[in-house]
């Protein structure tokens, strides 16, 4: 089983992946987490994207399909993948869609967990002093909220177009939210 989580910065993206590695034992793949494993080695990656990063903005498409890519061959003996983070734009998408099928997968679901604007502004301001990310603070969450708006939104409609897209509340707790994501995956 293949899924995307999808959502703004703050949704729980993140945190919903990590139940369902645990729940069914398939891999996370986040870009963001690879970003910032990036730029912690200072490696040469690390070093192109760290101001695109502080500043809440996308860093380039190659540069994440190819990690991406990378990671999928690095795990052949995966019960499945969990994109986090990706795609965040159509061009993503679409290097996501044909990268899958040379490796003859496909995308079982997308799962959009839809947060207020307000509720998602305390919860990155709540990690933002739980983890001190330098792009939570209130400022470059709104570059991060304006990113989703214009470049990764209109992915709804492209999943949605081809059945893949499915909506799950993600203003309830954790573990409700976690429930009603295992619902909509065990539904045939
Ligand atoms: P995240 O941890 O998913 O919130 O990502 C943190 C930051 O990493 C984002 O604000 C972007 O600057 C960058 N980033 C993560 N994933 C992507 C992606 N798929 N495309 C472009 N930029 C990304």
């Amino acid at each position: 089983m293949n899924m995307v989580i999808f959502g703004p910065p703050g949704a729980g993206k993140g945190t919903q992946a990590k139940q369902i590695v645990r729940d069914r034992g398939a891999v996370q793949l986040s870009t963001g987490d690879m970003l910032r494993a990036e730029i912690a080695s200072s490696s040469s990656i690390g070093q192109q994207v760290e101001s695109i990063i502080k500043a809440g903005e996308l860093v380039p498409d190659e540069i994440v399909c190819a990690m991406i890519d990378k990671n999928i061959d690095e795990n052949p003996d995966a019960a499945g993948f969990i994109f986090d983070g990706f795609p965040r734009t159509i061009a993503q998408a679409e290097s996501l869609g044909e990268l899958l099928s040379e490796k003859k997968m496909k995308l079982d679901h997308v799962i959009r967990l839809s947060v207020d604007d307000r509720s998602l502004l305390e919860r990155i301001t709540a990690r933002f002093e739980d983890q001190g990310r330098k792009d939570d603070n209130p400022e470059t969450f709104q570059v991060r909220l304006a990113a989703y708006n214009e470049q990764t939104a209109p992915l709804l409609p492209y999943y949605a177009d081809q059945g893949l897209l499915k909506e799950v509340d993600g203003m309830r707790g954790i573990d409700e939210v976690a429930l009603n994501i295992a619902n909509v995956l065990d539904e045939v």
